[in-house]
């Protein structure tokens, strides 16, 4: 047994970008869902976790999946999208985004970001919506994503939706625990979800949550997501179903998280200032800019001079074993969404190619970070 090695993240001698954070309480309340007989097919932890999640955020409906991508795929289902429809999307974000569109039949049309958030533009949103209002196509609905822990300008997006009467989707898979102006990331527009993935800042290996402001929309998502049983001794059909729910086991991992991640969000923050400290006095290093202090700090971002630096600084890191990674390649960009449509400035783009994510982790110590902060240092003005 080497509790130590889930302890400090020791069996781990590649130093990643976002490394699951877990240790005793995991194991603790992992074990005692085992020992008490709640494998499956629900149970306690299951409704807990749902209850914890809803309470955090503020709205009561929350549903605990199999995924951050099955959650978008409900969120989507939820506010009507069918085959045939179009479906607006954040252009700057990690593809399954757009491929839960897909799963829908609808097809997804991108939307590039500002640069005050790197989130979706309200201006390039409101001209897409004009547009596609004067063509007499206004989608099913808009995909905002907050990217990299940090809400998008709501102020500003939700009017436009209201506007227009399309159901906005607020995809918060890597902003759980974020704030903007107070107000729980997830709960901006018509429905919301989280991702519990193995790299986010919490997880349960594998898992998400879809929250919704009423009972009534969890339930249908409850439904849809265990094959939607009506309520009959044979099973009766009268839906299409999924088979998305969660485990219990790890929903109970995914409470011994919750109840963490104050700390761990608190952490990541901590480490994204020992980076902006270290790289004060250094030209051409800017980081995501942080539009409100409700940041989770997901992942630390920076920006550098051009792409040959960035590649640079990779390959530096990547030869001392340490995972970085470009900003996500935007959607309109990617092969397969190649023919989609897309309202673009550029902004997105730009960012990709300079861009790139340092290692966040909760686990790292300060030396670890220190370490990466020598490293990029040196790799920058090795070749000023
Ligand atoms: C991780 C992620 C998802 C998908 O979540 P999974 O739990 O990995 O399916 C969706 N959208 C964004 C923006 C993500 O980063």
């Amino acid at each position: 047994m080497t509790t130590s090695k889930l302890l400090t993240g020791a069996s781990l001698s590649r130093m990643f970008l976002s490394a699951p954070d877990v240790g005793q309480l995991e194991r603790e309340y992992l074990l005692r869902a085992f020992d008490e007989g709640w494998i499956a097919p629900v149970g306690p932890d299951l409704n807990a976790f749902e209850s914890e999640i809803a309470a955090m955020i503020g709205w009561p409906g929350a549903v605990a999946l199999s995924s951050g991508t099955a959650a978008l795929h409900l969120a989507l289902l939820e506010v009507g999208v069918k085959p045939v429809d179009d479906v607006f999307a954040s252009t700057f974000t990690f593809a399954a985004t757009a491929n839960a569109i897909t799963y829908c039949g609808a097809t997804p049309v991108f939307v590039d970001s500002e640069s005050s958030t790197w989130n979706m533009s309200p201006e390039l949103l409101d001209a897409a919506l004009a547009d596609a209002a004067q063509r007499g196509r206004l989608p099913a609905a808009v995909v905002v994503v907050d990217l990299y822990g940090q809400c998008a300008d709501y102020e500003a997006l939700v009017p436009i939706c209201r506007q227009y009467e399309v159901p906005l989707v607020e995809d918060s898979a890597e902003a759980l625990g974020a704030t903007r102006n107070g107000q729980p990331a997830g709960t901006f527009g018509d429905v919301g979800l989280f991702s519990f993935n193995g790299n986010k800042i919490m997880t349960t290996s594998g898992g998400g949550m879809f929250v919704s402001p009423t009972i009534e929309m969890a339930q249908r998502a409850r439904y849809l997501a265990t094959q939607a049983r009506q309520p009959a001794v044979h099973y009766e059909h009268t839906d299409i179903g999924f088979n998305y729910r969660l485990s219990n086991l790890l929903a109970a991992v995914g409470r011994a998280q919750l109840a963490r991640l104050p700390d761990m969000s608190k952490r990541r923050v901590a480490i994204n200032e020992i980076y902006r400290q270290a790289f004060s006095d250094l030209d051409g290093v800017e980081f995501m800019p942080i539009a409100d202090d409700g940041w989770n700090g997901w992942l630390t971002c920076v920006v550098l001079r051009d792409a040959a630096t960035r590649d640079r600084i990779m390959a530096a890191l990547d030869e001392q074993n340490i995972e970085s990674r470009p900003l996500w390649k935007p959607m309109h960009l990617q092969p397969v969404f190649r023919d989609a449509t897309a309202y673009v400035d550029g902004t997105s783009q730009n960012l990709f190619e300079r861009g790139l994510c340092l290692p966040s982790g909760s686990i790292l110590s300060d030396e670890d970070v220190e370490r990466v902060c020598g490293l990029v240092s040196r790799a920058l003005t090795a070749h000023p």
